[in-house]
Formats: C-alpha cells, structure tokens, sequence
C-alpha cells in the first residue's frame, strides 16, 4: 500500500489527521525536502526513511522506482510531499506509476502553499467584490520538454488572484508577462517566503516594482508570487506577525512533551533531546522478583520508571507487588511517569534532586535496604547519602543514556547563526554537553532550569540569570519562559 500525503505548506500542525494517521503506520517514508522536521520526528521508530536531498541524488525515476519496489516487497509506503501531493508536486505522475504496476494507493490531500501563504500573510484568495476567483499557475517550466505554456492573458484578468508557484527565480520576466498580456503595473503583488512558517516573510509592492523589492529583501525560496487586488489589504489582517511572540524561538533542551499549544503567541518551540536512551529492564528483573526485601524504592528519572515497569511486567507481576514497599520518587516529570506507567503515587517525594530525595527517606525513618534503579553512570548523591547513613542501597544500572553530538552540534551551530531567544534545560547533563559544544555562550537568551542541579549547572558556567519553575516539570518550565518572554 501507497499512502501519497499532503504534508502541508510547511507549519507541521497543518498535516490531515488522516495524513498523522498514515505517518503512524508507515513503514518506509519518502519524504521530500520541503516536508517539516517536527513531521519526520513523528516517523515510526524502526520506519525506513528517504529525504529526497536534492534532484540529482533521487530524480523522480528513482522514487518512482522506490515506491513500487517497498510496496511490492508488502511495506506500508508513505509518500510525504509537501503542500497538496496534486499541485505542483507531481503526485499525478507517481499515482499514475503506482495504478500501472498495480499497486493499491490512496491520496490524502494537503494545505497547499497557496492557501497556507493566504491564511497566514492575510491575503484571501477571493473576496466579495474585489476577487472573484484565483488561479494557481507557475511560470517555470519544470523539466526540460515541459513545453506547456500559459495563456498569460488567462491571468491579466483584474478580477482573479495569480498565485505563482517556483516563481521567485524568475520573478523579473514572470511580471513582465503579466503584464506584456495587460495586466495593470499597478496591481498590488506580494511575495511570501515561507509561508506558515515562524519565518515567514511578506514583501509588499505591485506589479511593476515588486521584483526590485523582492531583490532588495533577498527573497529566496521556497516562495510564491501572488497578484491581486486583496493584497491590498492583507497589512490590515496580517495576524501572523502581530503575535505577542511573533518570530520569537524558544529551544527546549529535552524529548518533547505535550504542552498547551502556543500557536495563539507565535512563539515557535524546537524541542532537540540531548540524549538517547535504551532501556535494559531485565537487569531489575531479579531486584522486582524480590521486592518484598526493601523498605523503600527511589526513583529520580522518567526512564527509572519505565524500566522498572517493564522489569514488573516481565516478571509476570503489576504495581500490587509495591504494596508492602514505599516509593520515593522526584517530583514532576518522574512522578508524572510514575503514575502514567503503574498508576503508583509516591509517598516521598522531593523536587531538587537526588539527594534532596535521600533525605526524604532518611526522614522518614527508612533503615531497610533501598532499591535504586538508575541510569549507568548516574548520579550517586541518593545512594551516597543513604549509604553514609548507614542504609543499604542497591543501585541496579537499568538503562543507557548517550549525549547525541550531531544534535547537540546542530543547536551550537544554530545558537551561533540565529541565536534563540529562549533556551530550557531539563538536565544537567544537557548543560554539559551543550556547553562542550558552544563556542559562543547563551548570547542574550532567557535561561531556564528544570529543577535545583541544573540551575546550578548553568551558574557554574556563569549564567547568572536562571528561571526554575516551583514543580520539576518541563512543561512548567516552559510555561515560565513564555511568561518571561512575553514580559521582556
Ligand atoms: N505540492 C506543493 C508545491 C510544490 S512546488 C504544494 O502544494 O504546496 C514547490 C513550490 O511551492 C515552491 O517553489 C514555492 O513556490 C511553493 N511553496 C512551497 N512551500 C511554500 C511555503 N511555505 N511558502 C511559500 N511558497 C511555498
């Protein structure tokens, strides 16, 4: 099966439902360049995934040949274009290969550019009394032999929005046959870059001087060329720019969780996991089997939890073994896991730390042997303080975590060109490995911890100023930032 899906004009929140659904079950994705990073993140883990680089690398005969060979191998295709799969971007071709080999497909359509640029630049493709229809056209003939030519004279209409696909490298002799066919010089025209996008640009103008503002601005692609009188007014609706955050980055430095949406703000937010994890639950398999011999059991990170979730789970037993057992666990994020995973509240809790969490226990009177599952090479404060109390501690290494440099590398880079206005830390461990990759420093940006240790992380690297938010949670975290953002 062949899913042709319509990623959108490039804002990843306007895939279909349908389209997230297909993505879901992929298990190979031909994506192409155009198509939103934030969408490919959501690619199932084990999916095989092809970007289409750039036209040389993997022509359209190659892709076609791509489809029909996983398909015929069983696979679930996901062919992931940008905009709608039917403007513009060949999807008829790739239809047609896929009907004559007889492989089964569907098309689920996407937001064109067209109607993603006019939503979000304020340009309504018609409108009562000034535009009584619109025309998609491009200017550009795509591939050597393409000999269609437009009736130009179609688009001198005064009544019709042009909307101008693969236009911005010939803008000059696309405007000049606008209006070599008659259409007013001073018709108002704009370019939208990116349209949808946080980066998105409107440059405003009319027919006849457009192309020199366009070169002026330094417009390049991906962009459109729309002609119409509407554009007349789109300042007056522009809302995309005039968010409180409009433009404004916010990089969180941790896997991404559900958040309020900040659309409404226009605060865009990169969510980049410093780390990769792999969790080995059967290392606490024969620890869960005996559980009964500990007072108590801490935990201080999500992924504790789930491995020992697992290990319950492989040992054929459920949260009702923790009956007799306290469960000390950090707040926010751990104990959040801990009740989405077993359904189990902590009766100690603390919210700054492993050794905060230690003294918890030692408060409570715990002299029995504490199990702590933990990542390999953790952090020893809890079972250091336990054990200077003279309580016996078992650490049970029960998963990996490993820094992911190109990632990390990628932001450093980022930080560098375009620095963010924004940036939270959710481990102090992500404070390193950035700051090993920085060369730069934090520029200007807003500063914000996760919980006591990373504050002090960043402090040891002289950020001074560093928002904590009251629960150790990242979306608190982030909550936090928008609010300081927004009064800045
Ligand atoms: N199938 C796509 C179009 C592919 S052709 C669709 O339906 O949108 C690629 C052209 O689309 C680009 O050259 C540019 O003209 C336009 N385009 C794609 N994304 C765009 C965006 N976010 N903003 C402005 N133009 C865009």
């Amino acid at each position: 099966m062949v899913y042709l899906v319509g990623a959108g004009p490039g804002d990843p929140g306007l895939i279909t439902v349908r389209g997230l659904e297909c993505l879901a079950r992929a298990e190979v994705v031909v994506a192409d360049r155009l198509v939103s990073a934030a969408l490919l993140e959501r690619v199932p883990a084990g999916c095989e995934l092809v970007v289409r680089g750039s036209r040389r690398e993997l022509n359209q005969e190659a892709i076609h040949r791509l489809l029909v060979e996983r398909a015929s191998a069983g696979k679930v295709v996901v062919r992931l274009k940008g905009g709608d799969p039917f403007i513009f971007g060949r999807g008829g071709e790739e239809a047609e290969v896929l009907a004559a080999a007889h492989i089964p497909f569907m098309v689920v359509p996407g937001v064109t550019a067209a109607l993603g640029m006019s939503a979000c630049a304020g340009i309504p493709l018609t409108q009562r009394g000034v535009a009584a229809g619109v025309v998609l056209a491009t200017g550009h003939e795509m591939e050597e032999g393409d000999t269609l030519e437009l009736d130009w004279h179609t688009l001198a209409d005064s009544a019709l929005t042009a909307v101008l696909y693969m236009s911005v490298g010939r803008i000059e002799s696309t405007l000049g046959r606008l209006m070599a066919a008659g259409r007013d010089p001073a018709t108002p025209a704009a370019v939208v870059v990116h349209g949808s996008l946080p980066t998105q640009r409107v440059v405003r103008g009319t027919i006849r001087d457009l192309a020199t503002r366009a070169r002026e601005a330094g417009v390049q692609p991906p962009a459109l060329v729309v002609v119409a009188e509407v554009v007349r007014r789109s300042q007056a609706i522009a809302w995309f720019e005039q968010r409180p955050l409009a433009g404004k980055r916010l990089l969180v430095l941790a896997e991404r969780e559900e958040i309020r949406t900040l659309d409404e703000l226009g605060l865009s937010v990169e969510w980049v996991a410093p780390f990769e994890f792999e969790l080995q639950p059967d290392a606490l398999v024969p620890a869960v089997r005996e559980i009964g011999r500990y007072g108590a059991v801490a935990f201080t990170s999500r992924r504790s939890v789930q491995a020992f979730a697992q290990a319950l789970d492989r040992a054929g037993l459920d949260g009702r073994a923790l009956a007799g057992c306290k469960i000390a666990c950090l707040a926010g994020g751990t104990g959040e896991a801990l009740f989405r995973e077993l359904r189990l509240r902590a009766e100690l809790t603390a919210s700054d730390g492993g050794r905060a969490l230690g003294q918890a226990i030692l408060d409570a009177g715990i002299r029995t042997r504490v199990l702590f599952p933990r990542a390999a090479g953790g952090r020893k404060e809890l079972p250091d303080l336990l054990a200077a109390a003279g309580v016996p501690v078992d650490r049970i290494d029960c998963y990996l975590s490993r820094p992911r440099q190109e990632a990390l590398a990628s932001i450093a880079k980022t930080q560098r060109d375009r620095p963010f206005d924004a940036i939270a830390f959710a481990s102090p461990r992500g404070v390193a490995e950035l700051f090993a990759q920085l060369d730069g420093g934090l520029g200007s940006a807003l500063v914000g911890a996760i919980g006591k240790t990373t504050e002090q992380a960043l402090r040891e690297r002289s950020v001074s100023s560093v928002i904590v938010p009251e629960q150790p949670s990242v979306p608190r975290l982030v909550e936090q930032l928008v609010e300081a953002l927004r009064s800045r």
